[in-house]
Order: structure tokens, then sequence, then C-alpha cells
């Protein structure tokens, strides 16, 4: 991706070394705030309730923070995400426009380890994710490493895609489609709340390949690979894909984001359309 001489945002805020104070002690409610996260944004809630069981670093401890030293990787990667932030703030806001309303656009909080957000403490084993209630994309940069050496999708454009999906729940938010979806997930089975969840999941990788499509349009972002790039991340991160390398077996019941295949197909659609109207997962005939 060319991004080097691009804007840099100015809604990436950095919480890196900062410590998290633990509210509550033990299980109780920390767990379960971790897990109303986790079910909010489709992460399997097992990965959380295993980590809770751990301390998580830097919580508890007293507030004293010392200044963060980023690597010169690090550093890089962080204006690497807030130059794909500032993109999609110019993206949205003109196709917001263009539905006669206003983007507003989101934060972008840069954390170590944890974190602690309106929607409940998060430790960085959640992966990076979206707050609708503070209207926030949290992610640890780290994370980065697990997309290219756990999950096997390196390259900048994978790395873009992400915050990208993060972005889309944010779109989500203030159409007013992620409100109507947790009212109807709250009063469905589990299967059901699943299947919306999936459906959540795939719009917001249809906005990300929207986002796509215009960036590149209006400031030819791609180079060579990049959208294979996005592809094999979208491949990689399917449920299906996630769950046989994780327990050996898939039961798509439990789905809450999506195949692989049905990843990459919805990224597709919007990139290739870079059209709002073609990223309707909820009436769609087929997922
Ligand atoms: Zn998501």
């Amino acid at each position: 991706m060319r991004w080097e001489d691009k804007r840099r945002s100015e809604n990436v805020e950095d919480r890196r070394g900062g410590h998290v104070l633990r509210r509550v002690a033990g299980g109780g409610i920390g767990t379960l705030l971790l897990v109303l996260v986790a079910m909010y944004f489709g992460i399997d809630p097992s990965i959380i309730l295993n980590q809770s069981q751990l301390p998580i670093p830097g919580a508890g401890q007293p507030t004293q923070s010392e200044p963060y030293s980023a690597s010169p990787a690090e550093k890089s990667l962080a204006e690497f995400v807030s130059v794909v932030l500032a993109d999609t703030e110019d993206t949205w806001q003109a196709l917001f426009r263009g539905m006669g309303q206003t983007y507003q656009e989101p934060k972008l909080v840069l954390f170590s380890e944890a974190v602690e957000s309106a929607c409940g403490l998060a430790s960085a084993a959640v992966g990076p994710f979206y707050c609708p209630m503070d209207q926030k994309v949290y992610i640890d940069l780290s994370f980065y490493g697990d997309l290219k050496n756990r999950f096997g999708a390196p390259g900048d454009f994978a790395q873009a895609y992400v915050i990208a999906h993060e972005v889309g729940h944010h779109v989500q938010n203030l159409l007013g489609i992620a409100e109507k979806v947790n009212s109807l997930r709250s009063r469905a089975s589990e299967s059901q709340s699943n299947r919306l969840s999936v459906m959540m999941e795939l719009q917001a990788d249809c906005l990300a390949g929207v986002w796509a499509h215009h960036a590149d349009r209006a400031r030819q972002i791609l180079e060579e690979g990049d959208v294979e790039e996005a592809l094999n991340a979208a491949s990689m991160i399917g449920d299906d894909r996630m769950q046989r390398q994780g327990r050996g077996y898939v039961t798509p019941d439990s789905f809450t984001h999506g195949s692989s295949a049905q990843r990459v197909r919805w990224f597709k659609r919007g990139l290739e359309t870079g059209s709002m109207d073609q990223c309707n997962t909820f009436e769609a005939e087929r997922l």
C-alpha cells in the first residue's frame, strides 16, 4: 500500500504503556464485562474467559505510567495505522455527504496488554475491537504480529483491512444498524443470535471493501498484491478455519464472524462495487 506521504489522522489516542486499574477483583463483574464485550463484538467468549483467569499485566498496580518507548518498527506501524484511519475519515466523510449525512469520526486507541473502554475492560487477547458506547476503535499493535505469524496473513494491506473492518462497525453504529441488530440478538436463540452476528461481521467486511474501493479511486493507494493480502487475511480469520485450527472440528451454528469463503466474498463485493447498497447482508439470499 502507498501510504508514507499520506495524511495522518488526528484521532489517534496513544495509551500504550499506561496502567489499567482493575475495578473489580477476581472473576465477578470484571469477567462478566469482558464476556459481554466479547459477545457484543462476536468474539468467541471462551477466549476471554480463559484469559481472564490470568492476571492482566499492569492491572491493579499503582497508576504511575512510564513513557512508552516504541521500537522503530512499532513507530512505523503506529504511523501506518494513523494513515489508514485518516483515509477512512476522508472516504466515509465523502460517502456520508453523498447520503446527505455527516460522518462523525471515531477515535482510535493504541494500547498495550489491557485497556479500559466504555464497553468494559479488555485484554489484548480479544484482538482489535470497536466499542459503540465511546465510538472508539481499540488495537494493540502486537495483534499484527499474530496476524502475520499465527494466522498466516502478512502484508500491510491485510493490516489496513483490520482497521477498515473496525471502522465498518463504526459506520454500522452511526447508521443505527448496530442498535437494531443488538436488540434483535437479545431476544433471539443462541444460533439465531450467532447468525445475526455473522451478518454484522460480513457487513463490516463489505464496508471495508467499500472503503478500499473509494480510497484507491481517490488516492491510488493500492499496489500489486494488496488486494490478495486483504483477501488472504479475510480467509485466514474465517470461523471455520479458526475453529479447525483451534479444536480440530467445525460447528457452523456457533459461527459469529462467518466462514473464510463468506468473508472473502463480502469484502470483495464491497471492493468491486464500492456501493454500500451491496452490503445488505441482512437481506441477502446467500451469505
Ligand atoms: Zn468485527
